[in-house]
């Protein structure tokens, strides 16, 4: 049976590392990959970088509309994984979507991505949320906070100070310095109220 894989954790983790690694031993033994993403992400184009170095060309960029079910049948139905990048920005209609991929195509689908947005106290980011409802394994990738603690949350630092609202995305108007640090929720607290 072919499943949808859900891999997430805090920024920083090596989520993308991860696909790039699935991706490089599935071509290894001959076998093809489509690699995808979200176009909201559209900082680097249509590529995928890591931190570390790797990076890699995707097959294609989806915008919010896009059914991906029909485009992989039309495509990609010859392939033998569907690898997904920053899955958080999927709506709830592609997970489904996918997770019909797997079942339909018999495809399996692995997803990475973050779990829950930077504001911590909204219902965190559709894709994400509907992927941890519906997906067929789901396991964390794993990051260490700033005092060595396990983070577990995506924090926003805007000139070196926390902020829980703006946007998902936020533009970088080259005034202002924004940054994402992976915190445990014990280091996000205590952020908030020095912030106080
Ligand atoms: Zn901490």
């Amino acid at each position: 049976m072919s499943k949808l894989y859900f891999r997430y954790g805090a920024m920083g983790c090596g989520k993308t590392m991860q696909l790039l690694q699935v991706a490089f031993n599935y071509e290894e033994r001959g076998q093809k990959v489509c690699v995808i993403k979200p176009a909201t992400d559209t900082k680097n184009g249509d590529k995928l970088l890591t931190r570390i170095g790797p990076e890699r060309v995707t097959d294609f960029c989806f915008s919010r509309d896009d059914d991906l079910y029909a485009l992989v049948s039309k495509k990609y139905k010859n392939v033998d994984c569907i690898l997904v990048d920053e899955a958080q920005f999927l709506t709830k209609e592609q997970v489904d979507q996918l997770l019909k991929i797997t079942i339909k195509l018999k495809i399996p689908v692995m997803a990475y991505g973050l779990r829950l947005n930077f504001r911590m106290e909204d219902g965190g980011f559709d894709g994400a949320t509907r992927l941890l409802q519906v997906a067929h394994d789901i396991e964390e990738i794993k990051t260490i906070c700033e005092c060595g603690h396990k983070a577990t949350l995506n924090c926003r630092f805007l000139n070196g100070k926390m902020v829980v609202d703006g946007p998902d995305i936020l533009i970088d108007d080259g005034k202002s310095k924004i940054e994402y640090r992976a915190l445990c929720p014990a280091c996000f607290y205590k952020n908030l109220e020095e912030d106080k």
